[in-house]
């Protein structure tokens, strides 16, 4: 039992077993397994209710990136609620964080993007970017271009809408989805699916994918397409180097919106401050949430580019579109406060001409263990993909069991990071400093080192 806590972790537990409905959670398995409740947390450390120190590989879920423990962040917060805990942006109002917010991320995003819409979360953000498009293309008296294509395996979000944009075949299972008018074409995944192809020669199949599906569609009924800029929840795919430009010169022959969804890639993650950015992409619509606030309070949005936002404004009258907490002043006061640490300290510089170029070089040297088939990344992303068989990408039998394993064992040993299926993917808060790099790296070296004597390789 810690200090502050009247619970004893056990108590927790059973409390938790009995009322708490986790996301994304096989419950009986919780519950066997018992929940491990983070207590507290301070720049790229996590500390859980028995007092085990975790270097936190994954801020968060991708959100943390200026670390735990700012106190600039809940002062922001404190200051706010006082003197405006809320009002809505509805009914000719607005609160000032909110427009100093919008303010700043069009200063920040790409020349042409000037406009931002708030919301709660990443996935409501991917709900207001299917309503956007549709809206737009009806606006221009084009109201057959209705359908959106996304990718397999890409992920937006959970709600109805994002979790059809996605293409995540487990979610699509449960609940009928995907909606009408949103279909997938192939991932860019050249590990796992590149098969003899180089990975230039995939880049540009799994590109051309979008060619032929709107070839296959009819430009007439196309409204977008939409894609993170590097997969994050997939497991980390980091594009082969053909795969955007190829899109790029795709969608410059049609008349067709461009979703960059910047929800992980924002606000720093690639070394830019977009991913947009990275990738030399021009976006009509870039949904954010995660890193605009570091996770400190829930909030999201879409960047909306001055083709969208004109015909919006200029043309379209009232938008049938808003939520209760577009623009919540104490998420805003946090955001901007979190926009300025990162702004002052320099930190997307830090992460683009120090952090990122040393924990590429780091993870690289991990392509040697007898466990690793690739090692990937860009900025502070980073893969390695668990095989049997480096020459031929042959995985373990039993898929994804080697991905859970290293995880289990990473985490007894003090180190979060995920497995998507046999992948290991990291995604450290920005701030990470070199010796913590050091650190991780040799963590991971452990783990790797452990999972290959459990599978006796
Ligand atoms: N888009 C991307 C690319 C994401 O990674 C996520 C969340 N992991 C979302 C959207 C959804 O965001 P949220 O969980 O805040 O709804």
């Amino acid at each position: 039992m810690s200090s502050e806590s009247t619970y004893t972790t056990a108590q927790l537990q059973a409390l938790d077993t009995a009322h708490y409905l986790h996301p994304f959670t096989d419950h009986k398995d919780l519950g066997e397994r018992g929940t491990r409740i983070i207590e507290r947390a301070e720049g790229v450390y996590l500390w859980d209710s028995e007092g085990r120190q975790i270097l936190d590989a994954m801020a968060g879920l991708w959100c943390v990136n200026i670390g735990y423990g700012r106190r600039e962040l809940a002062e922001a917060a404190f200051k706010q609620m006082i003197e405006l805990p809320y009002y809505n942006s509805f009914f000719q109002c607005a609160n000032p964080p909110a427009v100093k917010l919008a303010a700043a991320i069009a200063e920040l995003a790409p020349p042409h993007m000037n406009h931002v819409f708030f919301t709660g979360s990443g996935s409501e953000a991917n709900d207001t970017v299917l309503r956007m498009v549709r809206r737009y293309w009806d606006l221009k008296g084009k109201p057959g271009k209705k359908t959106i294509i996304g990718r397999i395996n890409g992920y937006h979000g959970s709600t109805v809408a994002a979790a059809s944009l996605g293409g995540m075949a487990p979610m699509h299972a449960q609940g009928d989805l995907p909606i009408p008018g949103i279909v997938h074409i192939a991932q860019p995944y050249w590990f796992e699916e590149g098969g003899d192809m180089t990975p230039d020669e995939f880049g540009i199949w799994a590109a051309r994918q979008l060619e032929e599906k709107i070839r296959e569609l009819g430009e007439d009924k196309v409204a977008a397409f939409i894609a993170e800029p590097i997969q994050g929840a997939g497991g980390v795919i980091v594009p082969p180097a053909t795969y955007w430009p190829e899109i790029k010169r795709i969608l410059s022959e049609h008349d067709i919106l461009l979703v960059v969804d910047e929800v992980i890639c924002g606000f720093g993650r690639t070394g830019e401050w977009f991913g947009s950015q990275y990738f030399d992409l021009q976006p009509d619509l870039m949904p954010i949430a995660k890193g605009m606030t570091s996770g400190y309070l829930p909030m999201g949005g879409v960047i909306v580019g001055d083709r969208v936002a004109r015909t919006l404004i200029d043309e379209g009258g009232e938008f049938f579109h808003g939520y209760t907490y577009s623009g919540h002043p104490v998420a805003a006061a946090v955001a901007l406060e979190n926009l300025r640490i990162l702004r002052d300290e320099k930190i997307v510089d830090y992460v683009k001409n120090e952090a990122a170029p040393y924990l590429q070089k780091k993870i690289a040297e991990l392509a040697d263990h007898r466990l690793v088939g690739e090692v990937r990344g860009v900025g502070l992303l980073g893969a390695i993909e668990l095989v049997k068989n480096k020459a031929t990408r042959e995985r373990f039998a039993e898929k994804g069991s080697t991905g859970s394993l290293c995880r289990d064992i990473c985490v007894s040993n003090g180190l979060v990071m995920r497995a998507v299926g046999d992948t290991m993917i990291m995604s450290p808060p920005l701030v990470i400093s070199i010796a913590e790099i050091d650190e991780l790296v040799a963590k991971i070296r452990l783990c790797l080192d452990l999972t290959a004597e459990q599978l006796g390789v």
